[in-house]
């Protein structure tokens, strides 16, 4: 008997520190997906503009290690970085998806997508020596795959690249593709286990997870991180680091926690070896739509409060008169 949707939702939260997604979800998942995998969907995976840290973050994925991934659960026809196709290639994975695979395939967009001057800082393939933008490609292909996976932040709402003045005009894909249903995998860069467990519902359950209201997988995006973070109770009792590396809540350091909804407390990154809070780095909320504007300056101080605010609320000018007295008391 296989997982239901409750189930396999309830165990993608659960995932304790120390174990991996597939761990937890065990080897009745193992099974469901040998089945599912029978007619391995089609995957075809574009590139705009961002850093390729999706790409790279995927690549990192220990459990299961990624060369599993692509030979035994999904069809990646084509990827940028592991790839040998360019140029032309592309047009024709391109054109074969969409006319063998109509409505079949996944597509999967990392990195944003420039809406200036008709898309033309981005060009992806060409096709009879003309230039195939990203903009045309994520148009044509996202309108006629079964799925698509805005794979990261940029990809998802802009990211980097859309921050302020955003001079080529991107947008995330959900701008783009009107037609079909895009699940934005959040996060800069975005989580493994996300993107995976995102993919295996699709390929279990032949249908999109539910969705929270910024069209990501609410399984991985359950509440704020300042709810469940480790460094909370120094929080609670008013103990503040004022340095990099001190002991104490990072808030007066800039952490944006109260707004970022993700996971990251609990499954953390790397095969749950660290995260940013762990590691001593404030939360830059790069969860949330607003990012990165919203979260800037990176390093100033969020409105201090006990109560955890609504997501993506405008950050106020700083307080940083408290970091600067602490600062200025401190015996180095
Ligand atoms: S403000 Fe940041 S470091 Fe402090 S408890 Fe909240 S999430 Fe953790
Ligand atoms: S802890 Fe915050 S900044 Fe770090 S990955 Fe999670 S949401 Fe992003």
């Amino acid at each position: 008997m296989g997982l239901t949707r409750r189930e396999f939702i309830k165990l993608c939260m659960t995932t304790a520190a120390g174990a991996s997604l597939f761990t937890v979800i065990g080897p009745e998942l193992q099974e469901s997906l040998a089945l599912a995998a029978e007619g391995k969907p089609p995957v075809i995976w574009l590139q705009g503009a961002s850093c390729t840290g999706c790409s790279i973050s995927l690549l990192n994925s220990v459990d299961p290690a990624i060369e599993k991934v692509i030979l035994d659960v999904i069809s990646l026809r084509y990827h940028p970085n592991i790839s040998a196709a360019s140029g032309h290639f592309v047009a024709e994975i391109m054109d074969e998806m969409l006319l063998s695979h109509k409505d079949q395939f996944i597509l999967v967009v990392e990195g944003a997508i420039p809406l200036k001057n008709d898309g033309k800082y981005c060009t992806i393939a060409e096709k009879n020596g003309r230039e195939i933008t990203m903009l045309k490609a994520v148009q044509v292909l996202g309108n006629a795959a079964k799925a698509v996976i805005a794979a990261g932040q940029c990809a998802s709402y802009g990211g980097i690249p859309g921050g302020a003045p955003n001079p080529t005009g991107v947008v995330g894909v959900k701008k783009v593709v009107t037609k079909k249903p895009v699940i934005n995998i959040s996060l800069c860069p975005m989580h493994p286990d996300h993107f995976l467990g995102t993919v295996v519902y699709i390929l279990k359950y032949g249908d999109i997870p539910p969705l929270d209201r910024y069209g990501r997988p609410a399984m991985f995006y359950p509440k704020p991180i300042h709810e469940s973070c480790l460094r909370r109770p120094y929080f609670d009792s008013g103990r503040f680091a004022s340095f990099i590396g001190d002991e104490g809540c990072l808030a007066l350091l800039g952490c944006k926690g109260f707004v970022g909804y993700a996971d990251c407390p609990v499954r953390g990154w790397n095969n749950n070896v660290n995260w940013c809070i762990k590691a001593g780095a404030p939360c830059m909320a790069c969860s949330e739509p607003t990012f990165p504007d919203a979260a800037s300056p990176i390093y100033g101080v969020y409105p201090l409060t006990n109560k955890t605010a609504p997501a993506s609320a405008q950050f106020e000018p700083q307080k940083t008169e408290i970091l600067e007295k602490k600062r200025a008391g401190r015996k180095l």
